[in-house]
């Protein structure tokens, strides 16, 4: 006892027996008036907070980014100025799965980065893939749907999958780099990360850039097969909170180089297709990727559920000389993450330590749950005031846009195209590779009703004969795997 702290109730008091509850006689009823107890089943039944609706399940760690080159001319943000050195927190998610779900499954990863620069955090909240389903918010929630349990059976369902995704054809470029062997990286540090959506940077003499956000990994690409996956997932549902946790206290802390690809304001009409469509990439050969430094993780969490749980991303935190785009995706995101956190955590979820500016934070929102260390002059609550209260400053503010036309509800996947991008990375893939994304997407539709294989057959189709066809051998194969499956059982029974 001599040289350990007093344990103590949540009021401070101290606590003379933490063993045993307080009974009339040694064999009970337990007394009401035994707060010390009711205070520690009250606490446990509030332990957990609403878990993600989205990338419930998430790996963490701490790390910095260095900027090694000389972007300057295209930003004044802070944290890009040459030498600048800034500390940082990640987060590696699934996007389906709930919390207990397995690591290695095939999904999106999520690649949340904060950066806690000295002008207030930067968030950038993206995915391992440079594009993603839907290109509109409004059917961000259907998609989600799709993704998780049917309301009836509870079960994730194919058919709901293919359903939606062969009515949405703007999803093939992401389907079919889910179903390739990029859907399963073997642990967070051997997949990319991207910004996904088109962002902008600006500098000091007011000039716009629209700019994508690359993080390539220095490990190498590494991926599970399907069948190694599930080899990996019958020995542990936790490979990637393993990997990630052991590389670090290993001193062996992944690394990503960071690139970026710049539009001039006013380019925009060149790209051939709507730079803000977040279905689409901008083809390297057209914006070439420009290095800007390095992103290490170095520092694991003493607290996963204080640190990773609670960390609160949001793609609405950016600092001066880093902006937004017209993107609809990315301006809906703008919206739901805070209102996630707030819902999750709290009113004032920045104020937790993980989700803490390191510079000082100083404004007149009042009250609510949790406004720890909140410090403000007390005569200043309101704004303007004549008591030094805190005040805006000009020069910071970001250029205006040029956005003009007719408001409407536009339906730019209606005329966009679908397919030249996924048959581009089609042509990347080798036979290998080929064979293994058929027989993904085979196995992805056991069960789903023929009219809806035959609809997305139609779209593979449509980005290359061989892919269509490809499919329709492996569903062949499936189906003969599946029947002389049964008759295997039948004739063991
Ligand atoms: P490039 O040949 O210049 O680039 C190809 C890109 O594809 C590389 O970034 C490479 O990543 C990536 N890649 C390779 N295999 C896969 C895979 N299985 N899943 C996802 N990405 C993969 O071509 P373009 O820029 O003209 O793009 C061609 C196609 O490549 C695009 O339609 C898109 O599908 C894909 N792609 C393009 C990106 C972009 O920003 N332009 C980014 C990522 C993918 P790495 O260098 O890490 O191996």
């Amino acid at each position: 006892m001599a040289d350990r702290p007093r344990l103590t109730t949540s009021a401070g008091a101290p606590v003379a027996d933490n063993q045993n509850s307080k009974t009339v006689g040694p064999r009970g009823p337990v007394l009401m008036e035994d707060y010390q107890l009711i205070e520690k089943l009250a606490h446990q039944n509030r332990e957990r907070i609403p878990e993600r609706v989205v990338h419930a399940k998430g790996w963490g760690a701490y790390g910095t980014l260095r900027v090694t080159q000389d972007i300057s001319r295209y930003t004044r943000a802070a944290v890009f100025q040459k030498g600048t050195q800034t500390e940082m927190l990640a987060r590696f998610s699934t996007v389906a799965g709930e919390q207990g779900a397995a690591d290695a499954e095939r999904d999106v990863r999520g690649f949340a980065l904060k950066f806690y620069t000295s002008e207030g955090n930067w968030d950038l909240v993206g995915n391992n893939t440079p594009v993603f389903f839907v290109a509109d918010p409004y059917k961000f929630p259907d998609f989600i749907h799709t993704q998780k349990r049917h309301p009836r059976t509870n079960l994730r369902s194919a058919t709901a999958m293919w359903d939606f995704w062969s009515l949405c054809p703007e999803s093939l470029h992401q389907v079919t780099i889910l179903m390739s062997d990029r859907g399963i990286p073997t642990d967070p540090s051997r997949m990319n990360g991207y910004g996904s959506h088109t962002f902008s940077l600006w500098n000091d003499k007011g000039e716009r850039f629209w700019v994508k956000f690359h993080f390539k990994t220095q490990q190498g690409h590494a991926h599970f097969t399907n069948d190694e996956a599930s080899q990996v997932i019958a020995k542990s549902r936790e490979s990637y909170q393993e990997a990630l946790y052991g590389m670090i206290e290993e001193g062996r802390g992944p690394k990503w180089t960071m690139y970026i690809q710049v539009m001039p304001e006013g380019e925009e009409d060149k790209l051939g297709h709507n730079p803000f469509d977040l279905t689409k990439v901008w083809p390297h050969g057209d914006y070439p990727l420009i290095e800007v430094g390095e992103m290490e993780l170095n520092r694991n969490p003493e607290n996963y559920f204080a640190e990773i749980e609670q960390s609160a991303f949001n793609p609405s935190n950016v600092v001066p000389g880093i902006g937004f785009s017209p993107d609809k995706m990315l301006q809906g995101r703008l919206f739901s993450y805070p209102d996630a956190h707030r819902y999750r955590i709290g009113t004032h979820y920045d104020m937790l330590e993980v989700n803490k500016p390191k510079c000082p934070v100083a404004h007149y929102h009042r009250d609510g749950t949790m406004p720890f260390g909140l410090k403000t002059n007390p005569d200043a609550y309101y704004e303007p005031n004549s008591f030094d209260g805190p005040v805006e400053d000009p020069s910071v503010a970001e250029p205006p846009h040029r956005y003009a036309g007719d408001v409407d509800r536009y339906d730019f996947r209606g005329t966009s195209d679908h397919y030249t991008q996924p048959a581009a990375l089609f042509a990347l893939f080798d036979e290998g590779e080929r064979n293994r994304l058929y027989a993904n997407i085979a196995a992805a539709m056991q069960g789903v009703p023929q009219e809806i294989v035959d609809r997305q057959l139609a779209h593979f189709d449509k980005v290359h004969a061989d892919y269509g066809n490809g499919v329709r051998a492996a569903l062949k194969k499936a189906e003969g795997d599946n029947a002389s499956l049964s008759t295997g059982h039948a004739a063991a029974e």
